[in-house]
């Protein structure tokens, strides 16, 4: 067992900042080097055993034209300006060329869908092309999503299409952007290509043009590749796999054993708390947290149809296929990675075989996910410190937020602006107090004065509260503006980048992926994005109901 990660981080000061390209990158690929293969080394469908993946081949694309690429994560890879507009960085994240060190593959993996278990599922339109140590000594695998069919792409055709491929690619930046573990996105290219697509499954298909994505993140493992060796019992190929993943993704816990697996387990437990817990800080729903959606390291991971709070309503899914058991809605996120947390346990159990041990993990997993939550909960609020008596100011809140459509972004972002140094907080009216949220409302016709009088209430309490901190309004409006964006990927605005990208129109991309990289600044000029969703946009296919037809 060499413990990679230390050696390199030895020599990590050693090597001078200089930018690499395209042609130099440092591939070391240590998932095909170290994990099993399928012998077999083609495209074509079918159960794959004993094996970690399968060796395939990108699907040469018939005319690859760059959408956008993400500065940060070419910076990341050490690549400059000029590789990311290079016509070999279109053909190479295109799918259509190798480069000479690249080992294609797509993964073997499992999961439960919808809370049933699916046995294989795999790569089925994604193709790792291996992984990068940059000169920070940071590994990254790089992804094409949409490259073509794989082993695993059962019934379906390996492809992604543009409309699809735009919300991952801006909301993958975005959420990086907003301090959100996620997979990352390098480029988006469009194929060239027609892809057949019926998006909401009624008997519509249609064609439209089909997209690339490359992304990167440290490791795309997610639980269902752990999953499926222990549903088959494959337990030496389970264990491979956790060595590696280990040795790869977990270096500073120790060589594999019994503990150190134990010490893992805890550590996604408390991963995957601290990315559902971002996630209800920004009003994010993924909408399919199957585990085979679910990344190890506790990344957000599978941008499919996923969506952004408007109104605050802990109910919404915003996928279509999960409309009627809405397991997937916002405030169901917490118990689903916890229920995914214990598929998980069993998956690795073979290898750790303490029972009370794993239950205890997973119990703390809600107690922590409530610990962190509520320090969240104070951070947005701009509360010192979070403390047990807040418990019913932040229950006031929540349900002041359901009282009538309120937008989530809007109202926590316009609560910094709310005045600790009024006086006379009880005989101020209901509507003066209220004055600040007022854009957060979308029909503020339907306030009652019973309404109002219970936000009035609930705005006292919480500026009684604030001033047993005693921070002043600079301060604490500084602190909470770090917390509480004020620009986010609404559903409406990737909608309306991917109607004119469909046009062949790549501006809108551009400008959000802009404008998404300071979403808690203040951008004059970009007023526009900040504000709550327009009517046209409350019930339009793309903006309130997505489906995984993708
Ligand atoms: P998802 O729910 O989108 O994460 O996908 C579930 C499974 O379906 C995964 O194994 C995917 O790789 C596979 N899949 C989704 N879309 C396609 C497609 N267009 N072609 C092949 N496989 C796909
Ligand atoms: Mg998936």
């Amino acid at each position: 067992v060499r413990p990679i990660r230390k050696d390199l981080r030895e020599t990590d000061m050693l090597v001078p900042k200089k930018n690499k390209t395209l042609q130099t990158l440092d591939f070391d690929n240590r998932f095909t080097k170290e994990l099993p293969a399928d012998p077999e080394n083609d495209n074509h469908r079918r159960e794959v055993m004993g094996a970690c993946y399968s060796r395939v081949h990108p699907k040469k694309m018939a005319e690859p034209t760059l959408v956008a690429y993400a500065p940060e994560m070419a910076d990341a890879l050490d690549l400059t300006r000029e590789d990311c507009e290079s016509e070999a960085f279109i053909e190479t994240f295109s799918g259509n060329r190798l480069l000479p060190d690249m080992d294609p593959y797509a993964m073997c993996y499992g999961g439960h869908q919808f809370g049933h278990w699916a046995g294989q599922l795999g790569d089925g339109r994604a193709i790792n092309l291996g992984e990068i140590v940059n000169q920070k000594k940071e590994r990254w695998a790089l992804q094409l999503k949409g490259a073509g069919p794989t082993p695993y792409s059962r019934t379906a055709d390996g492809l992604a299409v543009l409309r699809s491929s735009v919300r991952e690619f801006l909301c993958s930046e975005a959420m990086f952007h907003l301090g959100v573990p996620s997979t990352r996105a390098l480029s988006l290219i469009t194929t060239g290509e027609s892809v057949m697509r019926d998006m909401f499954y009624d008997g519509h298909p249609k064609r439209e043009p089909g997209a690339v994505v490359c992304r990167v993140a440290p490791s795309f493992t997610r639980f269902g590749n752990f999953q499926i060796f222990s549903a088959r019992r494959e337990i030496d190929v389970l264990r491979k796999l956790a060595e590696h993943t280990l040795r790869t993704d977990f270096p500073h816990l120790g060589a594999p054993s019994k503990k150190t697996y134990i010490a893992w387990f805890e550590e996604v437990c408390t991963r995957a708390a601290d990315m559902i817990v971002h996630w209800m800080r920004v009003g994010f729903v993924h909408g399919v947290m199957n585990t085979d959606n679910m990344s190890i390291l506790g990344l957000t991971i599978d941008y499919g149809p996923y969506g952004w709070l408007e109104n605050y309503d802990p109910n919404w899914t915003p996928n279509t296929t999960d409309a009627q058991g809405r397991r997937y809605r916002f405030g169901h996120q917490p118990q689903i990675a916890q229920w995914n947390l214990l598929q998980l346990a069993y998956a690795i159990y073979p290898l750790i075989e303490e029972k009370e041990m794993m239950e205890k993990t997973l119990d703390d997993f809600a107690k922590n996910y409530e610990n962190k939550w509520q320090t969240m909960m104070a951070q947005k609020l701009g509360l010192k410190q979070s403390r047990p008596e807040d418990e019913d100011l932040i229950a006031g809140l929540l349900s002041v937020l359901q009282l009538t459509e309120t937008d989530m972004t809007l109202f926590y972002r316009n609560l910094a602006h709310l005045d600790v140094n009024l006086e006379s907080l009880n005989t101020l009216p209901d509507e003066v107090l209220m004055a600040p949220l007022s854009e957060a409302y979308y029909t503020p016709e339907r306030l009652t004065d019973g309404h109002k009088a219970q936000i009035g209430n609930w705005i006292r309490q919480y500026l009684f509260r604030l001033k047993t901190d005693g921070l002043d309004n600079e301060t604490r409006r500084k602190q909470m503006n770090t917390v509480n964006p004020r620009y986010v990927l609404r559903n409406y605005l990737a909608q309306l980048a991917i109607d004119k990208a469909e046009q062949g129109d790549h501006s809108i991309v551009k400008e959000l992926l802009e404008l998404l990289r300071h979403p808690y600044e203040l951008q004059p000029g970009k007023e526009a994005y900040a504000q709550k969703r327009p009517d046209w946009a409350r019930t339009k296919a793309g903006c309130s109901m997505l489906s995984c037809s993708s």
